[in-house]
């Protein structure tokens, strides 16, 4: 049995043993959707969904389960995507609240709910609302947008750069990737935090590595590490020398995501244009030798 095989026969049990074989036919080997497969969200105006459940991730950070309409119900969404959430106070009177761009950290794989993880800035309109919703409040969304679509295969090797929250994007692209046997392609994550107990999800990521068959390798960086953690790799801020030992070279076969504050991307990538442009690739990436299509920045 080859490798490809074992792992069909792998998910296979495993999706069958959670009583989606119907799902996986679907997903696996192509099918009609149900109409609860048509998606949740809409894209031209705000939906409300309930919070299900809250965790509180880090002292800043929370994830919010925001239940579907269903418990068949998928959001409705290609890899990779955000939606638009609104909420908080909107400034001027009448004005309605504003709304800003998430990622969700689950995929179409999981039906009845998705998740959001945000980050809450002490004076961030947004983050701040969403931060302090309790399960029973509903969350507004709107989406999803597509970001870059992600297709099995489509590179040998990915790269990808993440600091503190900028793991959204990456989660999702992991864990659409990581669940298809098919997928051949091999990840490289370096996720960056403050210091260790910064480190955002760190068990559930470990984990996915754990699970990968050697497709996801992860690389911890912390700004310090006051209590000499071990599972930490690097300390101190992403140097070229880091990058160069950890990331798949530059090649037509190689993609780099960038994602994070905005100091991370203007030293790594360069800054980020205003969206859809991706600005002028500069910083670490190209003084390494990855040229503007090997680079994508969320
Ligand atoms: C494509 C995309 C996807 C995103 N996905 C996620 C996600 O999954 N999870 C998540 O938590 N966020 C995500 N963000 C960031 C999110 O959209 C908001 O920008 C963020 O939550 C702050 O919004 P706010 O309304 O609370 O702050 P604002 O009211 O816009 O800003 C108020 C103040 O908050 C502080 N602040 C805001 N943003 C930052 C920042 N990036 N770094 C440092 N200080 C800041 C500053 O002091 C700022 O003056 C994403 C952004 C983009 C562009």
């Amino acid at each position: 049995m080859s490798a490809a095989t074992a792992r069909i026969r792998t998910a296979a049990l495993g999706f069958a043993a959670a009583g989606t074989a119907a799902g996986l036919a679907t997903r696996l080997f192509g099918g009609r959707p149900s109409q609860c497969d048509s998606g949740s969200f809409s894209k031209s105006e705000f939906r409300a969904f309930r919070v299900s459940s809250v965790r509180q991730v880090n002292h800043d950070t929370k994830i919010l389960r925001c239940a579907l309409p269903s418990e068949q119900h998928v959001m409705g969404m290609t890899v990779s995507s955000l939606v638009m959430v609104k909420g908080g106070a909107g400034g001027e009177e009448g004005k309605p609240p504003p709304a800003r761009p998430y990622t969700p950290i689950t995929t179409d794989d999981q039906r009845g709910y998705f998740e959001l993880m945000v980050k809450g800035y002490p004076s961030g309109v947004v983050s701040k609302h969403l931060c302090s919703l309790k399960a029973g409040d509903m969350v507004e969304v709107k989406g999803p947008f597509e970001k870059l679509p992600y297709k099995a295969n489509m590179k040998k090797r990915i790269g990808m750069v993440a600091g503190g929250s900028g793991i959204t994007p990456m989660l999702q692209v992991l864990k659409e990737a990581l669940r298809n046997p098919l997928d051949e392609t091999h990840f490289t994550l370096i996720f960056g935090n403050q210091t260790p107990s910064d480190i955002l999800l760190r068990q559930e990521i470990q984990e996915l590595a754990a699970t990968s068959q050697g497709r996801l390798r992860v690389v911890f960086i912390v700004d310090k590490n006051p209590s000499g953690d071990s599972g930490v790799q690097h300390v101190g801020y992403l140097t070229a020398d880091v990058a160069k030992a950890e990331l798949p070279p530059p090649s037509p076969d190689t993609l780099v995501y960038v994602c994070g504050p905005p100091g991370m991307m203007k030293a790594v990538s360069g800054a980020k244009g205003k969206p859809p442009a991706q600005g002028d690739l500069q910083g670490i990436l190209k003084d390494l030798g990855y040229t503007q299509d090997m680079v994508f920045k969320f």
